[in-house]
């Protein structure tokens, strides 16, 4: 896989695809929004990125019973923000501080590998990550990538 100009809504359409029937199953619906004028474009890896939110959006589902996932992108200078939110069990503090151990897992057929995997894509694009978590509310994940750099003017 290489680096090149992809845009953020197709990636996102189609890891949603992808997951959609797990969701059903589950009884959740994804609902992306997206909020913003001009295609949205990062420069990056495809399949990498692709991982990124079919972990995360995974893992809100996993965690969520007849609820609701939002996937919401918007534009936030030379950077996109993509948050994914689920109305799930939420995080206990004492595992929102192991979240990123290697082999951390609260789930009986986990790998504890999920999260590990989208922090060092997510870092390898020089993106950021962060979590808000409530137990018994629900949790967000909050992706940032930087846009692709359009040209300067000569
Ligand atoms: P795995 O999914 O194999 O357990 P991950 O690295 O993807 O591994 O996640 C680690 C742990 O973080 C999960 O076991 C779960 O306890 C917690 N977690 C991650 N995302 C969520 C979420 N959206 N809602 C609740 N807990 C979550
Ligand atoms: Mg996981």
């Amino acid at each position: 896989d290489v680096f090149k100009v992809h845009s953020i809504s197709r990636i996102i359409e189609e890891v949603k695809t992808l997951l959609e029937t797990q969701a059903i199953i589950k009884g959740n619906d994804i609902i992306t929004s997206y909020q913003y004028e001009e295609e949205l474009l990062i420069t990056c890896e495809e399949t990498k990125i692709k991982q990124v939110f079919v972990n995360l959006i995974k893992n809100a589902i996993e965690a969520t019973s007849n609820g609701h996932i939002y996937i919401t992108v918007k534009k936030r200078g030379q950077f996109v923000e993509i948050s994914v939110r689920d109305e799930g069990c939420g995080i206990s503090n004492d595992a929102l501080a192991r979240i990123s151990e290697p082999f951390f897992t609260t789930k009986e057929k986990g790998t504890g590998l999920g999260l590990l995997i989208c922090d060092k894509i997510i870092d390898n694009h020089n993106g950021t990550r962060k979590i808000e978590s409530r137990e018994g509310v629900g949790t967000t994940f909050t992706i940032t990538f930087p846009l692709m750099k359009s040209p300067q003017p000569s």
